[in-house]
């Protein structure tokens, strides 16, 4: 058995894969995170609403983008 320092790392926060750009807030009943994430299952083995979540993922990061060379 290890012994315990009581210092704990600070764990990533994960990506929720359906709201691109946004944590997971663990907003669906017992999930733990993306891993076992019912919505995500189903969004992603759809193909159009995968493609959706890669639109917005796409025009995300052009926003994001369009912004930091506005404010360089
Ligand atoms: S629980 Fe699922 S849908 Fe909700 S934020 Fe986390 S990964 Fe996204």
């Amino acid at each position: 058995m290890g012994v315990s320092t009581g210092i704990r790392a600070a764990r990533p926060a994960a990506a929720c894969p359906i709201r691109p750009g946004e944590p997971c807030t663990l907003c669906q009943v017992d999930v733990t995170g993306p891993q076992d994430c019912g919505l995500v299952w189903l969004v992603m083995g759809d193909d159009e609403l995968r493609e959706g979540v890669q639109r917005t993922r796409r025009a995300t990061l052009g926003t994001r983008r369009r912004r930091a060379a506005e404010n360089s």
